[in-house]
């Protein structure tokens, strides 16, 4: 089997103390107890997914082990990084082998409550809900997206991406039935607040919210906002500030543009 590497260098064990293990990193659900991400930080549980990935990549290739030193290394990251986050997770590695890829991925997957598929509703089925229920990376991240609903008439009753559009009197005892508590929002921001009050009073607990409004939610209830007008205005605004003709970043970014020009 191999064992991918930096150049020359030797890797050592990764297991870093007073870390809490993964028995008190994980809830019983199987997702990252409140003390585990106040220990680990937002920052750490989001960098999680990106090991995950190159990891799968790793096994597939046929690697056994992995150093947190090559981890550092592809993902830009200071070693002593990783070696946090990896401990986080309960993962604990052997000395100069590093650790081993399939114990990895299942620590990670455990501490980020990937390994029990996860179920949700979708609402607002327009061209972003459509484009996400047809998104099959969700399945790898451990999400079904098991029911979609909207208030449109002229889509209730239609297939869109392999599911049935649901008349929004249907949420709750669709969410009662599947013991759903997660729910994707992709309805127009002016529509936001209202359709996940109903999801709420429905049993969805976490809401992931693509509109640009802010919600308020009650306590119990947690949302995480994907707003990707906030994301192309830092975009933008960097597009605007990079360095004059000449300079390393702006050569590379035209040269991205000519090669992708048709
Ligand atoms: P389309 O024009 O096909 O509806 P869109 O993405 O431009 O697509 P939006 O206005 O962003 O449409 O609305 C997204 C979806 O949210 C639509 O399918 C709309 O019917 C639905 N929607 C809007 N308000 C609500 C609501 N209060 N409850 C449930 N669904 C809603």
């Amino acid at each position: 089997m191999k064992t991918p590497s930096t150049s020359g260098k030797r890797t050592r064990q990764t297991r870093t103390s007073p870390l809490p293990a993964v028995e008190s990193a994980v809830t019983p659900a199987g997702t990252p107890s409140a003390e585990a991400v106040r220990v680990a930080g937002v920052a750490c549980v989001k960098r999680l997914p990106a090991y995950l990935q190159m990891l799968r990549v790793l096994q597939g290739e046929g690697h056994e082990y992995v150093s947190g030193t090559v981890l550092a290394t592809t993902h830009s990251l200071e070693p002593v990084v990783v070696r946090k986050d990896l401990a986080l997770t309960g993962a604990v590695g052997t000395p100069r082998r590093g650790f081993r890829v399939a114990e990895l991925i299942v620590a990670i997957e455990r501490f980020v409550g990937w390994d029990n598929q996860t179920k949700a509703v979708l609402v607002g089925v327009g061209n972003l809900g459509t484009a996400l229920l047809g998104y099959q990376g969700f399945e790898n991240l451990g999400l079904r997206v098991a029911g979609a609903f909207d208030w449109n008439p002229a889509k209730v009753g239609r297939w869109i991406q392999g599911r049935k559009v649901q008349p929004m009197n249907q949420l709750a005892a669709f969410v009662r039935r599947g013991g759903i508590r997660l729910g994707a929002l992709t309805v127009p921001a002016t529509a936001a607040q209202e359709t996940a009050d109903l999801m709420i009073r429905a049993g969805i607990r976490g809401i992931w919210n693509f509109s640009p409004a802010r919600l308020q939610v009650p306590e119990g209830v947690v949302t995480q906002k994907e707003d990707l007008a906030e994301g192309l205005a830092v975009l933008s605004h960097k597009l605007q500030h990079l360095p004059p003709a000449g300079g390393g970043p702006r050569e590379h970014g035209s040269h991205a543009l000519r090669q992708s020009a048709p």
